[in-house]
């Protein structure tokens, strides 16, 4: 029997103690308050939802295949949708090496379930996707960031990492957060390197569709597919919440990243992904996506613009070639996580770049988004972050330093 003075003593999994709010969602909280133009959020603009075509497909899928649309089905993914993946990527993949996730997050919790160990290796680019970071987290890895500069990861730093690393998670296109793409050098190099090593590559890319006027070098997966697992989404290039991903694996290592898809939710939802298939006939995607490339184009030059009329001198940051993000590095003396509650006071938000990092997080780095907000409103908000950084600074250099505490 219950012990009624007895209160309920929940004893939390280690596993679960090393998992972490994200610092994105607690941002996004912020964010949300009316009024306050935000750059800080990863949300794709909802512009771009082809909602039409959706109410076409859906009312098609119910049409001639509501059954099976409602219905459970397999752990791999509809087959026509294994089909179109495999026929869309760059290199020679068969739809049995396709299988559909819940998201391409999904796509990353299943790699570290079934790869990592506690205390194994992974390796992560200096700085990384947040979101990947809390995958792994909770297989208790040990996370090392290797240097990257503005062609991408530094071979020599990767090397000398990468003994016993069980993989290297890289996003060579318009990376999250730096905006970076990695050049083709760069990815020859890395792909001879991790060969050569034999540590596998978990390749990341869901922006590489996104690009401004001309498609990036080719994925590191299509150099040596045996030796690289490559997730893919449709979230950037439809729309996320269908939440629908993709993993190509090799045979080697498929079946156990299935198991981990079958104990995870069974399969991805019948229902999107019929209604991707469906909307993806007719080459509708070498339509669709052109027009996501244009809008992201005009709206990364207009914060660039207002970048350069508001930035205080000393402030860099990179130019983009496609994706949704601007990584920027404020004048030394400016931590971003104080900057931000000031910016958000002037109705400006932004993700302090210290988020994005394994380990040595570099305070001066921020990223933002330049697909969310309006022209318009990255007028208003470059401005208003502009002033945000110039009072920041001001009010830094009349303060003496506190002396230290001994
Ligand atoms: N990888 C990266 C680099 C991302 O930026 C995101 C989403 N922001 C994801 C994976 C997850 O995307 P989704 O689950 O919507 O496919």
């Amino acid at each position: 029997m219950s012990n009624p003075n007895k209160p309920n003593h929940w004893t939390l999994s280690a596993r679960a103690e090393k998992m972490n709010p994200s610092v994105l969602r607690e941002i996004l909280k912020v964010t949300e308050k009316p009024g306050i133009i935000s750059f800080a959020g990863g949300l794709p603009s909802p512009k771009t939802f082809p909602v039409e075509a959706f109410r076409e497909a859906c009312d098609k899928v119910l049409r001639e295949d509501a059954q099976a649309a409602l219905q459970y089905a397999a752990s791999e993914g509809f087959g026509p949708l294994r089909e179109l993946v495999a026929s869309r990527l760059p290199w020679d993949v068969s739809p049995s090496q396709v299988l559909i996730t819940t998201g391409s997050q999904q796509g990353l919790d299943l790699v570290a379930k079934v790869l990592i160990d506690e205390g194994s290796k992974v390796l992560v680019e200096t700085p990384t996707y947040l979101g990947a970071l809390q995958a792994f987290a909770p297989m208790e890895p040990k996370v090392v960031g290797v240097a990257c500069d503005e062609e991408g990861v530094d071979i020599e730093d990767f090397s000398r990492k990468a003994e016993g690393a069980r993989f290297f998670y890289v996003l060579p296109n318009f990376q999250n957060p730096t905006g970076r793409t990695m050049s083709e050098a760069r990815r020859a190099a890395l792909s001879a390197a991790a060969a050569k090593l034999g540590v596998p590559l978990v390749e990341d890319n869901p922006y590489g569709d996104l690009w401004f006027d001309q498609a990036p070098a080719a994925p590191l997966t299509a150099r040596n597919p045996e030796g690289c697992i490559y997730l893919g989404s449709f979230s950037k290039v439809l729309a996320p919440g269908l939440r629908l991903g993709y993993i190509v694996a090799p045979a080697a290592i498929m079946p156990k990243i299935l198991q981990a898809k079958q104990a995870a939710d069974l399969h991805s939802p019948s229902f999107t992904q019929r209604m991707v298939a469906e909307v993806s006939k007719n080459n509708f995607l070498d339509e669709h996506i052109p027009t996501i490339r244009a809008l992201y184009k005009r709206q990364c030059e207009a914060m660039q613009d207002a970048m350069k009329r508001e930035m205080p001198a000393g402030t860099e940051w990179n130019t983009p070639t496609g994706g949704m993000f601007l990584w920027v590095r404020l004048p030394e003396g400016v931590d971003t996580v104080k900057l931000l509650p000031e910016a958000v006071e002037r109705g400006v938000a932004f993700v302090p770049g210290a988020a994005f990092y394994a380990d040595n997080a570099d305070s001066r780095t921020m990223r933002l988004s330049f697909v969310t907000a309006s022209v318009e409103q990255i007028n208003i908000g470059i401005k208003a972050l502009g002033e945000a950084i110039r009072a920041h600074l001001a009010a830094r250099s009349a303060k003496p330093e506190p002396a230290l505490e001994t």
